[in-house]
This record gives C-alpha cells, structure tokens and sequence, in this order.
C-alpha cells in the first residue's frame, strides 16, 4: 500500500456517488428510536428518559434542621441582651426519628444536622454561638424565626415534575430520582452492538500474526467508539471472507442484538464477503459515498436490525462511525443533538482532498492566545490509524475544495476536548 498516496491521483469518477449529506440522511431515515425499558437506576446514567417523572411527595419530605446546634422558639430570644438569654435544654432531636418531645417556653433541645424539627421550636440556633452545658444553654442575640430550617418542600412540591422525558441522565438527575424515592425509571436503552471483523488476513491481535496477515484493529477501535457513545459493544469476533460463515454468525446474534457492524468486504473485488452474502438479496444497500475516507457503505435493515457494513481500511471505519453510525446510535437513544460539535479553527498546514469529495482530515485541535489551530497529524491515507491516535478532529475539506491552505479557517467536527 503507498504509505500517502497524493489523493489527487485517485480521482475516480464522482457520478453516481451520493453526498455525505444524502447518504447520511438515507442511514437515519431508517433508524427508530430503541423501546424505553424499565431499568434500576443505577443502570440509567447516560440513557434519555422515556417519561416525566414527578415527585410522589414533597422534598425535602419533613423540615429539618440546617445545622448542629439548638432547636428553640424564636420569640424566646426575641429580648436577648448583651449578656444574652438562657434556656432549659429538655432533650435531643435524634436524627432518623420522630421527635419525641416538644420544645414550650424557654426551652430548647439540641440538634443535629438533618434531623426533624420537634413540634414548638421555630428558629436553631448553631452550636457555635452559644454556651452551653448539660442542662442550660445561653443564647446571645435575637433569632428571627425560621433561621437554619429547611422548610418541607423547599427544593420540590409534590406533584410537580423531577426530570422531563427527553433529558439525558446524569449525575444530578441521577441524584434528584434517587431523594425522591425513584429506584426505576423508564429509559430509551442503550443499543446493543454486534462488532464482525471479516478478513482473511486478520488474526486477534496478541497472537503472533504470519507473514501477510495482521492483527484485527477495526474491533478495538469499534469497541470504544461505541462505548464512548454509550452504545454496548459486544465483540463476535473475526469472520472469515467466507459468506456461509457471515450469515451464521449474524444470525447466532440476531436475538440479543440491536445493531449491527461488520468491517471489511464492501468494495468491488470478488473475495468481498458482505456484499457476496448480501447484495443479490436485496437485504442491505451498497453504495458510494463522496467523502475520503469510507467512499464504499453498506446499510440495511437484517430482520429489522440496522446493520452497517463498513470498508475495511482503519481510518474509514473510523470516519465513517463518527459520520453515519454515530449519529445512529444517537437517535436510537432519542437523543435529541445527534451531531458532534463542529468548531473553526485556523491550519497550521495544508490539507488536501479529492476535488468532488469530502476530505475528513485528522487533526489536532490546540487552543492559542490566537484562537484555536488544527494541525494535520499525518498523511490522508485510509490505513494510517495513527493519524486518528494523534487527533481530536476531523477537518473537513468540502466539496470543490482541493487544498484548504495554511492560515484558512477550516470547519472541525471535534470527536474528543480540544488540548
Ligand atoms: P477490505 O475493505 O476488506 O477490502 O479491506 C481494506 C483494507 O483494510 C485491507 O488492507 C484490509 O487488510 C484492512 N482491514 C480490513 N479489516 C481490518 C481489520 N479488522 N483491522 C485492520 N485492518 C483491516
Ligand atoms: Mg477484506
């Protein structure tokens, strides 16, 4: 393989070839949102929820104390001097319990933070400001009432909603359900994804590769791209070019997949499996795409599973699961953005692409006292993995556009935070 063929030189006919746009569109036109599913809620970070979900009750449910000190009734320091006021202390409010006493006149009863405030009292009092012994505590100014108590449904009112559907669970939502007692929520979930290898060259990597065949990087890559995606990869392994085998192994996950991606076997020659076991069948559609790399696609439904079949080389499985599965897996996941942030940012150096195709670039995005900078990391072959190792972007070179030079401000779809 030339190690950077000038892409220039590869100037196949761009007839017939649909746009990044188009072929986009053709993929999530086809694609459903997964059905929502009860799940515990420690399994729903990162998943959109499926309905609103209210408060049964008020939060905080009972009021509280916001500080360890002393629970009294405001009007009974209302005098407090320069010397200040002395109370009976009657008692403690245990925290996780019904209070048992009441706070009367010139009484008080010690606190601690988070526990209910006892019938009678109205203000607390911190420990820090007063004197105190076993039985006696001396307050030394005014407390208007209501001072350190959350009230009851201070944060929520019941009946009013927690989290919309349509939010994407996070840290706090996850939090918010769990004060208000939800321990199941109903979520749109993560899709399961069956990741094939074909290849005969293609060994696991770690096994000692004989001369002309090379570890299956496609897999790692896929893997964490899902995951980072916050899809299940689930990895079945290399298929040989062999459609017998690719039929089997499709069809032995079928049932606890939701998604399919093979690697490999697209293009035109006669040893490419995906589209031996498939075209005539009418089950996924072949076509080129304008875009360098990943021009030859495959998609379909197999029994209603989204499928994609990628073309092999490294760099194309990697742009085309930011440009077509990516976005995918969002709506799969009804989330509502399914497109990476693009940003400007200025080259450091040329970057060249087809004329007639778009160019996705690798680059790395640094932010200067100057704005951001994209630098190329290396050349635009589909085989250096490297150049996706080195980069958080993809700059695209559109459409008409040979060479976007040095210093031009040049669109970036960021896959990771810029450095
Ligand atoms: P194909 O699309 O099957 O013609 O493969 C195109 C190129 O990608 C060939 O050089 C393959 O050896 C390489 N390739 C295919 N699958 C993988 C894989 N899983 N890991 C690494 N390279 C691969
Ligand atoms: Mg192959």
């Amino acid at each position: 393989m030339a190690h950077s063929a000038p892409p220039q030189t590869e100037q196949p006919g761009t007839e017939g070839l649909l746009s990044v746009a188009q072929a986009r569109e053709r993929v999530l036109q086809r694609i459903q949102p997964l059905s929502p599913i009860a799940l515990p809620l420690q399994e729903t970070y990162g998943c959109t929820l499926a309905e609103d979900m209210f408060a049964e009750g008020d939060l905080p449910p009972f009021s509280s104390s916001a500080m360890d000190g002393f629970a009294i009734r405001s009007a009974d320091v209302a005098d407090a001097g320069s010397g200040g006021l002395e109370l009976r202390v009657v008692g403690r409010a245990l925290i996780g319990h019904r209070p048992e006493g009441t706070v009367g006149n010139g009484e008080a009863m010690r606190i601690a933070t988070g526990a209910p405030i006892p019938a009678g009292a109205d203000a607390i009092v911190p420990i820090e400001q007063v004197v105190a012994d076993e039985d006696r505590v001396r307050v030394m100014e005014p407390v208007p009432a209501g001072r350190h108590i959350r009230p009851v449904g201070e944060d929520v009112k019941e009946g009013s909603v927690l989290v919309r559907a349509g939010r994407r669970i996070g840290a706090p939502e996850m939090g918010l359900l769990a004060s208000a007692g939800h321990s199941q929520v109903l979520t749109n979930p993560r899709p399961r994804v069956i990741v094939l290898s074909t290849g005969d060259e293609l060994v696991e990597p770690g096994r000692e590769p004989r001369y002309g065949q090379i570890p299956d990087s496609n897999a790692y890559t896929l893997f964490g791209a899902l995951r980072e995606a916050g899809a299940v990869p689930y990895l079945a392994g290399i298929v040989r070019d062999d459609v017998d085998q690719l039929r089997d192994t499709i069809f032995n996950h079928l049932v606890q997949a939701d998604a399919f991606i093979s690697s490999g076997g697209v293009s035109m020659g006669d040893r490419d499996v995906v589209k031996a076991a498939f075209f005539r069948r009418g089950d996924l559609d072949f076509f080129r795409v304008a875009m360098q790399p990943g021009m030859p696609q495959a998609f379909g439904l197999i029994e209603g599973k989204p499928y994609w079949g990628l073309p092999g080389n490294p760099v194309s499985v990697f742009a085309s699961f930011e440009v077509f599965i990516r976005p995918s897996l969002m709506k799969m996941m009804n989330r509502r953005e399914l497109f990476r942030p693009e940003i400007t940012a200025k080259l450091t150096a040329d970057v060249t692409g087809p004329r007639g195709k778009t160019q996705f670039a690798r680059v790395l995005v640094r932010r200067t006292p100057e704005g951001r900078v994209a630098e190329p990391t290396g050349g635009s072959g589909s085989n250096l993995i490297s150049t996706i190792a080195r980069a958080n972007g993809l700059a695209i070179v559109p459409p008409g556009v040979e060479t976007l030079h040095a210093g031009a401000d040049c669109r970036v779809m960021l896959f990771r935070s810029p450095e």
